[in-house]
């Protein structure tokens, strides 16, 4: 099982390669999220035993069910979560996780400072943004995004860049564009975009962050 995980990560990672040193960047400013949602500890094992060490998970409760024990086992593991987030988990958000992906509006911004100063924990942010105005996806809208970061700086949330999951059934480049460009109005490094399907297209356009689930998991049933 590890050598299928291993072989795996080998493809992913030579993708990664590809697609970086065709844009001119070096792929060690690429992070591979390895998204292990809907998997169980047993899956995700050979991951670890190749040597992927940051995952991603949608849902805090599936975390706190699988990582505590698999982190206690290996400790430089580094856990994201890039699910919609309800304010009352935000405690158990900041306590389990090392990045939040979806932060998305006010009432989170607040929520999440308060629980990183009462847990002395402040994992690195990425402002999610629904480019599209989808209203079953999470994100703030573009014409949000200027006050919202306003908010999270006042907040003195550890704001490390942007997030978008754009719209299924369209190409996703010129959605990759128009977060690498509000992400440079803004000053922000980090871009969190590109998952199994889009990943080489998002890393070409300037993604830091991608969240690779199928191609590295298979497809989730
Ligand atoms: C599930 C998920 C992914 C991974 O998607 P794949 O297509 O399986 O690579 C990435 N980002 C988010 C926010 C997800 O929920």
């Amino acid at each position: 099982m590890t050598e299928e995980a291993t072989q795996k990560l080998f493809e992913i990672t030579q993708r990664i390669a590809r697609a970086a040193k065709i844009t001119g960047r070096e792929s060690d400013e690429v992070t591979l999220i390895a998204i292990s949602k809907t998997c169980t500890a047993t899956e995700i094992a050979p991951l670890i035993a190749a040597g992927q060490r940051i995952f991603g998970e949608n849902r805090v409760q599936e975390a706190q069910d699988k990582w505590p024990a698999l982190m206690e086992a290996n400790p430089d593991i580094r856990l994201h979560l890039v699910g919609q987030l309800q304010s009352n988990k935000a405690d158990d958000a900041v306590a389990i996780a090392h990045a939040i992906h979806a932060v998305d509006r006010l009432s989170l911004v607040t929520a999440l400072a308060r629980a990183m100063d009462r847990l002395g924990k402040r994992p690195d942010c990425f402002i999610q943004v629904n480019l599209a105005d989808e209203p079953q996806k999470g994100g703030c809208a573009v014409a949000d995004l200027r006050a919202l970061l306003g908010e999270a700086m006042a907040a003195n949330l550890p704001v490390a860049g942007l997030m978008c999951v754009p719209p299924v059934d369209l190409e996703p480049a010129p959605w990759f564009a128009l977060l690498a460009k509000l992400a440079r109005d803004h000053g922000l490094p980090g871009l969190s975009m590109g998952m199994s399907g889009d990943f080489e297209t998002a890393i070409k356009i300037g993604a830091t962050h991608i969240r690779v689930g199928t191609a590295l998991f298979g497809e989730r049933v």
